[in-house]
Formats: C-alpha cells, sequence, structure tokens
C-alpha cells in the first residue's frame, strides 16, 4: 500500500509518529531516496497514515503580516550561524524560560537528525544550515508529549517538517512556536555522506564535522572537532556537491512541485536570508554580514519576535520586498536540465560520478570565477604590501 503519491511524499515521517502500530519505516529506492514501507504482518489497515499525510490534505497556510531585516546582536552567535543567526537567539529565548526547542544536529558519523534540547549549552549543535534531508524519527510524538506536559515548546524545520508535526498534533497548541525555514529543496542524506566517503579516502583524513558556508560564501569544509581544525576545503564554486545543491539538480521528487514554496506559511515564524533587501527601499545601515528575514506569519510569531527585541538588530521592511526577493517564496526550484540524466547514472555509477558527469558546465565555469577571485585577492595583497611598505 502507498500512503501518498510517492511524486508527492516528503519524507516528514507523520505517517511513522501517527501509526499505532509502529509498522513504518523508511528504506531507500533504486535512487537512493528514502520512502516510508508498511509492515503488512503488523498493519491493522487503520487508514490513520493515509488520512493524517499532509500530501493528501489541504493545509493550512497564513499571510505573511509583518517581515523584518534582522541579526542577532551577538558577534559569536553570527560567526557561528549561517544567516544573520535569528534561529539561535529564539532557541535561546524559549530556553530561558524553560521551554523546550527541537532543531537538527549532525553527528559524527554525518547522519543528520532531529533532537531535542532544554539546555542552553546544547544548542551548538543545531547552528548553520546543513544542505541534506534530516529524519524527523519519533520527535512529534516528543513534541506532543512537552505540550501536553505544558512546556513551551519551539520547532524550527523545512516547511514540510512543520506541516507534518501540525497534521500529526491535529489540533492548535498555544504552547507550540513553530519556526520554518524557507526551503528551496533538500537532497537525500545518502548523496552527502557517499560525497564525504570520497573526499575521507582521497585524503586521508578523518573528520566529523561538515560547514556548508565560510565567511557568507557557500565552501565544503570538513573539520575535526572545532572549526579551527580544517582538513578539507573546496569554494562552492569549484565543488559537485554544493553545485548540484544550488543548482537544483538532485533534490527529492516532491522539492520540485513543493506545495510550501508560496508567499503564504504554514508556521508562526518564516526565517531565511533577505536577498531581496533594498529592492523597494534602501536599506542604509553600514553593516556587512548575512542578514536574516524575519516573516512573522501569526500573532504568536509576532510575540515570540517582541521577547527577543533586546537581543536582535531589527528593522521594519515591507511584506512584498521580502516576498519579490526570494524565489522560494513565489515558486518551487526548478528541475536541473540534467535531473533525469542524474538519475540514470546514479543507479548506474552512485552519486560522485552521477554529480560529476551532470554538472561539467557549472564546474567549468565555477572554477573559472574562483581563480579570477583569487587572483584579485593576489592584488588587492600585493598593494597592501606595497602600500605599507612605501608608507614605511
Ligand atoms: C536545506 C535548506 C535550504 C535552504 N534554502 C534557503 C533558500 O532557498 N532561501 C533562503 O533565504 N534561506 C534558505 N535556507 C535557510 C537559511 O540557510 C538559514 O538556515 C536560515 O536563514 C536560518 O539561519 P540562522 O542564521 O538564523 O540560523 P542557523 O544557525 O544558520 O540555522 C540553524 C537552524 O536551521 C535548522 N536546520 C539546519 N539544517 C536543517 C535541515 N537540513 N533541515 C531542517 N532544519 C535545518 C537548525 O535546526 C536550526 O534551527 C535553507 C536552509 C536549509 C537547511
Ligand atoms: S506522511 Fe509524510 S512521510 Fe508519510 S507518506 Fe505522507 S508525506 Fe510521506
Ligand atoms: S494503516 Fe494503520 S496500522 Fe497500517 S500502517 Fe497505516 S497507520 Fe499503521
Ligand atoms: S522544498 Fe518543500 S518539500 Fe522539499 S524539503 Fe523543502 S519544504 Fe520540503
Amino acid at each position: 500500500m502507498n500512503i501518498c503519491d510517492k511524486s508527492k511524499c516528503t519524507a516528514c515521517y507523520t505517517c511513522y509518529n501517527i501509526c499505532p502500530k509502529n509498522c513504518i519505516s523508511f528504506e531507500n529506492d533504486e535512487y537512493g531516496i528514502k520512502f516510508p514501507v508498511i509492515d503488512d504482518t503488523k498493519c491493522i489497515e487503520c487508514n490513520l497514515c493515509v488520512k493524517t499525510c499532509p500530501a493528501n490534505n489541504e493545509s493550512n497556510f497564513n499571510k505573511p503580516k509583518n517581515a523584518y531585516a534582522t541579526w542577532s546582536l551577538d558577534n559569536e552567535d553570527r560567526k557561528t550561524s549561517t544567516s544573520g543567526g535569528l534561529a539561535s537567539v529564539l532557541y535561546n529565548e524559549v530556553i530561558s524560560k524553560n521551554g523546550v526547542v527541537y532543531g537538527v544536529c549532525m553527528d559524527e558519523n554525518f547522519n543528520l537528525n532531529f533532537e531535542r534540547a532544554t539546555h542552553k549549552n546544547d544548542l551548538y549543535k543545531f547552528k548553520g544550515s546543513k544542505y541534506v534531508q534530516a529524519s524527523v524519527n519519533d520527535k512529534f510524538k516528543l513534541v506532543k508529549d512537552d505540550l501536553e506536559n505544558n512546556k513551551n515548546v519551539l520547532f524550527i524545520g523545512t516547511p514540510c517538517q512543520i506541516d507534518g508535526l501540525k497534521f500529526y498534533l491535529k489540533k492548535e497548541y498555544s504552547n507550540l512556536y513553530t519556526v520554518d525555514l524557507i526551503c528551496h529543496g533538500t537532497p537525500p542524506i545518502g548523496y552527502l555522506k557517499e560525497y564525504i566517503e570520497k573526499i575521507i579516502n582521497e585524503k586521508n583524513i578523518n573528520p566529523s564535522k561538515i560547514l556548508f558556508r565560510e565567511d557568507n560564501e557557500y565552501a565544503f569544509i570538513l573539520c575535526k572537532d572545532s572549526t579551527q581544525n580544517k582538513l578539507y576545503y573546496k569554494s562552492g564554486f569549484c565543488d559537485e556537491y554544493i553545485q548540484g545543491f544550488l543548482n537544483s539538480l538532485f533534490y527529492r521528487e516532491c522539492c520540485y512541485s513543493c506545495k510550501y514554496a508560496t508567499n503564504q506559511r504554514v508556521s508562526d515564524m518564516t526565517i531565511g536570508d533577505f536577498w531581496g533587501l533594498g529592492l523597494k527601499e534602501p536599506f542604509n545601515h553600514p553593516y556587512t554580514g548575512a542578514i536574516s528575514l524575519a516573516l512573522v506569519n501569526t500573532s504568536k510569531g509576532q510575540e515570540l519576535l517582541y521577547k527577543c527585541k533586546d537581543k536582535l538588530f531589527m528593522e521594519e521592511r515591507s511584506v512584498e520586498e521580502a516576498i519579490e526577493g526570494n524565489a522560494q517564496l513565489n515558486y518551487p526550484s526548478n528541475r536541473h536540465k540534467n535531473y533525469d540524466a542524474f538519475r540514470e547514472k546514479y543507479k548506474q555509477y552512485g552519486f560522485v560520478k552521477a554529480a560529476n558527469q551532470c554538472l561539467t558546465e557549472e564546474l567549468r565555469i565555477g572554477y573559472k570565477k574562483y581563480r579570477k577571485i583569487l587572483i584579485r585577492k593576489k592584488l588587492r595583497n600585493m598593494a597592501g604590501i606595497f602600500i605599507k611598505k612605501y608608507r614605511d
């Protein structure tokens, strides 16, 4: 039995959490993409999974009320976050009032799972965007327990994960705050792991941490424990994984028709990069770091953001500016022209070769751009040395 149309399945884990017999698990198909599988020997045909699946139902969307350009006032927060560090400020606020928070955490074997946290010391593990699909596992059940125990709960995830949680809970909880990330698609975890495995073998390194951005630039970085201990670096311009991710080559099928890629949102607050900042009216601030967008979709979202106002720089902007500047708030990602070729090659050769062969154009252009950047940097350094010498 299929719970929903395979092309619409987001792997949100709602069916997995709702099943009274625990008879749903996830297995990879021939393209390395995971889908729910029912153990017929345990299934009692109650149909709950089908009835609760967000892909089989109309979702409840909210119209954004306000938009803000924002960033954390804490330097360390910003340095260790992908965008302006807003997620970290929201987590800290809820934890400091004895609440419970949920986010994704990558372990040392590069598995990406949702985790629950109740202490400030655990928040570091949620930091940074991981450009790959996370597993919710049984966390919706834990969220429900926390809510029923009158805990304030903050859950941050992709829109399909937030919607999955809402369908699972079936009713509104005043103590639940949901925040969705603007999302253009997620690749299966197996692709990332295969790619890392290749690098580990080629370079004979033993990393336990990955970063996808540095100094506001895309990059593929492998480190040991702390980011000070870098073992591998490749600029995002020349990296197969980053290029495939940015150019929509290998997401789940559902991402290309994502019902959440719209200006109506399923959560209390939507966060992302403020790409269109300054499009409608000038943004006159000397700050040069990454800037977060906070789209406030409900009064609960507004209340949460307001509570954090002392920890954030915040400037109200028009909702139109925020939406116009961010493609994912308007329509789903378009498939890369080599999407079908990638899938066929994946079956034959695996991820690394398939990605490399399908991205020759992007990599050629990327290497060219990267070389130009390096030359410019070198010239700037030489000019600096010359000026210093001349002055001295
Ligand atoms: C797969 C993906 C695609 C994205 N696409 C866009 C985009 O097209 N446009 C845009 O404006 N912004 C996009 N973002 C959001 C953006 O990169 C930042 O994550 C967001 O602005 C929050 O940044 P921050 O500095 O507040 O917090 P950060 O510390 O950078 O982010 C941490 C938060 O993100 C969550 N998170 C990280 N990785 C994942 C994941 N794989 N799945 C679920 N939750 C995750 C963490 O649990 C935590 O809550 C994307 C994020 C992801 C994960
Ligand atoms: S509930 Fe989620 S994981 Fe289960 S079939 Fe539906 S979309 Fe897929
Ligand atoms: S029909 Fe009921 S028992 Fe069977 S898999 Fe779905 S939820 Fe579980
Ligand atoms: S693009 Fe849509 S379906 Fe794909 S991971 Fe993001 S929210 Fe989920």
